[in-house]
């Protein structure tokens, strides 16, 4: 009957029980002391410390390097640091390497200019008075070269050297784009009193193209442009305009040269 009664009882109940623990005195038997307690009490101690231990272990891991020793944890996370180093370092190669480009070109006609400059001094102190014979052996390496027309219009002035006019003038519609006539990277592109916003590009073979009097300036110095890519917008900015036109200058070994007989300009 009791047995029975012991299997009917609910598990609540039975952790409900009190116990009592005794501790003696091994000599005397003497009582030192005594503890009452349910089996419930001892289930809730241990469930707490064995979550306050979880925890704490969880934590250590989570916020110490010990971290790195759970494999796959640290991994993830320096691998996604070594590739996001891995890309700013390919990111930093390229603009070197722009750069680079561009202090070369830079270097090359500044070099051309100097060399043109000598020449100039110790030739004839009129060189460019039979302008177009010195032209033709000049430039005769620039015939099959094609350049793009930077754009569409009519020519208000030409290129004339005796007079100081080292390009040529072309009207066309206000907000017309001004394009490059071929590829290149950008020399300078600013503004100056004299020029208004000007644009100096500098292209393979040692060719040169310039354009002045922008009303808007479209790209930046050290900037790879390509062929028919629009640099400026057509403006009358600079002491030197009196109208709206582009004054375009080509310019060959550090020596200008007559846009028209390689250009096309309607
Ligand atoms: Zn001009």
């Amino acid at each position: 009957m009791s047995v029975e009664e012991g299997t009917k009882r609910s598990l609540l109940e039975r952790l409900q029980d009190n116990y009592r623990l005794v501790i003696l005195d091994d000599d005397d038997l003497r009582e030192v002391t005594s503890f009452s307690f349910s089996l419930l009490i001892v289930y809730i101690l241990l469930s707490s410390v064995m979550v306050l231990l979880t925890v704490m272990v969880v934590s250590f891991i989570v916020f110490t390097p010990v971290k790195r020793w759970i494999p796959g944890y640290g991994e993830i996370k320096e691998n996604s640091e070594f590739v996001e180093l891995t890309r700013r370092i390919d990111e930093l190669e390229k603009q070197v390497q722009a750069h680079d480009t561009y202090t070369m070109g830079l270097k090359n006609m500044l070099k051309s200019i100097e060399n043109a400059e000598v020449e100039q001094a110790s030739k004839s102190p009129q060189p460019l008075k039979n302008s177009d014979v010195v032209e033709s052996m000049k430039t005769r390496a620039l015939d099959h070269l094609v350049f793009a027309s930077p754009l569409s219009g009519s020519i208000s002035a030409e290129y004339d050297p005796s007079r100081e006019h080292l390009g040529t003038d072309i009207i066309a519609p206000k907000g017309t784009a001004v394009k490059s006539v071929m590829e290149g990277i950008v020399l300078s592109a600013e503004w100056s009193v004299e020029s208004g916003n000007s644009v100096l590009i500098q292209h393979p073979r040692n060719i040169v193209s310039v354009y002045k009097h922008n009303s808007a300036i479209l790209v930046k110095p050290g900037q790879k442009v390509q062929t028919g890519q629009a640099v400026a917008i057509i403006g009358n900015s600079g002491e030197m305009s009196s109208g709206p036109h582009l004054h375009f200058e080509l310019w060959y070994d550090g020596q200008p040269v007559n846009p028209k007989n390689y250009i096309s300009f309607n």
